[in-house]
């Protein structure tokens, strides 16, 4: 069969603190895992602007403490910060108004209420929307995998955390188009998990296995259930915390830290942005060895005001800070087995992702939680994702020789229904619904000669539909005067991406009207969409620009070493006339000047006609 999607298609984790990318690779029969020009295999989803250009990946990551302020998305930065987490909401939302005062970068409502990201860039201020900063991580994974694939790629699986609601994963469709990729399929992480794991182990698959999928990340905690037989990925249930992570976790040590210090030398650094940035790495190598050893130091020099801190973490003490956290986890854990009426004696094989998933306490409860069963830990828990995306992807585009026949089935993550009379929640399509999928109920008009119907669409779980996420609101208008009971019928139609569209119809009629839920929720327009790829041209511009200026400038300092080292050669310059001495040496004077001055106002073509100049001497000469 001809492949329905052109070229490559690749497979991308857009993690809130690493991104990973795969490509599905025919001869060895299995995802292929891309290294990014550092040779690492995840990414940082980190993006930076600076006075002269932006970067992204390890390049910003680096350079977070030195530039909070214009960091996004960083590891290293003051407190967590994430532009994945400002996507598809409002400014007002309670949780972004939660994170402000913890985040170093300014953020600021924009049109709509779209809560957008300030930066200095060039010195001066940029405003961007989340999806902008995504499309940044995006595009650097594209071109990971098209320099180790040597060509152009367009297609795309994105993977989203499974309590991404509906506006979100439209802002990351947004966001892949943004970065110029076609977004072939938005998939859940703990889905394309369970994929990775699934498909290798397929030997075991022929009788229907339960798969518990748990995956505790930097700053989001999914868990799912997922059963496979033969070809067929089911996600029976998905529950998590999408403000619960291996951030958390640091943020403890953190705290006791900062009063162990104050006890011991009676000075504060919780208002020290520097001390506390460095406090924050130590913290987070301090757990990351924990999984491994009992014990560990922790060794910061000069802290603050000039003290220096060390002091013991155990293994012991880092479980006691965070306890709490573990069991809302395991919280979570129960509530998922528990939508998904499975019983835990049935669960057949539980499988870790994410980073913070190494943490051994947590290892232990869960364990202890499946009655001692051995936890799966053979795929690498920061690739797993981005391995079953790659899968996805690679059956999407046809090209997967290895399971022609395989369905992933994924469910709705909230429930999605209307409001009725007296603010009630009427649910249309229930939560954990299998997708795509389409619900009709027939509703009547509540008085005599009513002219219009109101469609309120709501997602959650509340009774009361005010409490729920309002996602659209339309009304159907001149209905004919009939009455009460009239009826209308309201369909809804949530595709296999997970995106909505709701349609009311008066039935006599046949009058119809459909929902944009679009302005709302503050999803981006077409017409906005189309600016930021303009932009996003722009920033590629910029990149190469500035990368062509560092080369011109490195290719000028060699140009100009090459000189000083021919000039210092005593038995080579003798042989050169006094007068070309002179010559030479002024003009390694005049590469100095422009290398070592100013480089604000020095332009590319500024080094280039140096090192003409230079050469132009010294070629002859040599
Ligand atoms: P995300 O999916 O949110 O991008 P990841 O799955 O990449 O996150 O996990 C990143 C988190 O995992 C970080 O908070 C990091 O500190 C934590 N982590 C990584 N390795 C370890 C380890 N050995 N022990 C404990 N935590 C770890
Ligand atoms: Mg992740």
């Amino acid at each position: 069969m001809a492949s329905k999607h052109v070229g490559h298609a690749i497979g991308i984790d857009l993690g809130t603190k690493y991104s990973c990318v795969a490509v599905w690779d025919d001869k060895n029969g299995g995802a292929k895992i891309i290294h990014n020009e550092q040779g690492n295999r995840t990414t940082p989803s980190c993006v930076a602007f600076t006075d002269s250009h932006r970067l992204v990946g390890d390049a910003a990551k680096n350079q977070a403490p030195f530039n909070p302020k214009n960091t996004i998305f960083g590891n290293n930065a003051l407190i967590y910060i994430d532009a994945k987490r400002l996507i598809g909401r409002k400014f007002s939302d309670s949780i972004i108004q939660a994170d402000l005062n913890l985040w170093p970068f300014k953020v600021v409502a924009g049109v709509n209420d779209k809560p957008m990201i300030s930066v200095e860039y060039k010195g001066e201020e940029k405003l961007l929307a989340a999806e902008e900063i995504s499309s940044m991580i995006l595009t650097k994974m594209k071109e990971i995998a098209e320099a180790f694939l040597e060509s152009p790629v367009k297609n795309a699986v994105i993977t989203v955390p499974a309590y991404f609601n509906d506006s979100q994963r439209k802002a990351t469709q947004d966001a892949g188009a943004i970065a110029g990729l076609n977004v072939m399929k938005i998939i859940n992480e703990p889905t394309a998990a369970a994929l990775a794991y699934g498909l290798q182990k397929r030997g075991n698959c022929f009788e229907e296995r339960n798969v518990f999928v748990f995956d505790l990340g930097g700053g989001t905690f999914d868990v799912s259930i997922v059963t496979i037989k033969d070809d067929v990925y089911e996600v029976k249930a998905t529950a998590g915390d999408t403000h619960l992570g291996g951030e958390d976790f640091d943020n403890r040590m953190i705290d006791f830290f900062v009063k162990d210090f104050n006890k011991k030398n009676k000075v504060d650094i919780s208002e020290n942005p520097r001390s506390l940035r460095r406090l924050r790495t130590a913290c987070e190598r301090a757990k990351m060895n924990l999984s491994f050893v009992k014990e560990t130091t922790i060794e910061v020099d000069s802290l603050f005001q000039g003290i220096d801190f060390c002091s013991l973490m155990t293994r012991s003490k880092f479980e006691e800070l965070n306890k709490d956290l573990f069991v809302k986890c395991m919280d979570t854990v129960e509530k998922c087995l528990a939508d998904a009426k499975v019983d835990k004696n049935s669960v057949h094989d539980v499988v870790l992702v994410g980073g913070s998933s190494r943490i051994p306490k947590l290892q232990n409860l869960l364990q202890e939680f499946f009655l001692g069963k051995d936890l799966c830990k053979s795929i690498n828990p920061d690739e797993a994702i981005a391995y079953g995306a790659a899968v996805q992807a690679a059956l999407l585009a046809e090209n997967l020789s290895i399971a022609p026949d395989l369905v992933l089935l994924d469910v709705t993550p909230l429930s999605l229904g209307i409001s009725l009379k007296g603010d009630i929640m009427c649910v249309l399509i229930p939560r954990n619904s299998m997708i795509p999928t389409k619900h009709e109920k027939l509703f009547g008009t509540f008085e005599d000669n009513q002219s219009m119907a109101k469609i309120a669409v709501y997602e959650g779980e509340r009774t009361r539909a005010s409490d729920n996420n309002l996602l659209g609101l339309f009304c159907l208008s001149d209905l004919n005067p009939s009455p009460r009971r009239h009826p209308i019928k309201v369909c809804f139609d949530l595709d296999e991406n997970g995106v909505l569209k709701v349609y009311a119809e008066e039935s006599k009629t046949g009058k119809k009207k459909e929902i944009t839920i679009v302005n709302e929720k503050g999803r981006l327009t077409a017409q906005e969409i189309k600016r930021m790829i303009q932009e996003a041209e722009m920033y590629k511009d910029d990149d190469e620009k500035f990368k062509e200026k560092v080369e011109a400038k490195i290719a000028l300092e060699e140009y100009v070493y090459k000189m000083s080292a021919f000039m210092e050669d005593a038995k080579v310059s003798s042989k050169i006339k006094s007068s070309q001495k002179k010559n030479i040496e002024a003009a390694i004077g005049e590469g100095r000047e422009l290398l070592d001055g100013n480089q604000q106002n020095v332009e590319t073509a500024d080094f280039e006609n140096c090192l003409h100049k230079l050469r132009s001497i010294f070629d002859p000469i040599i």
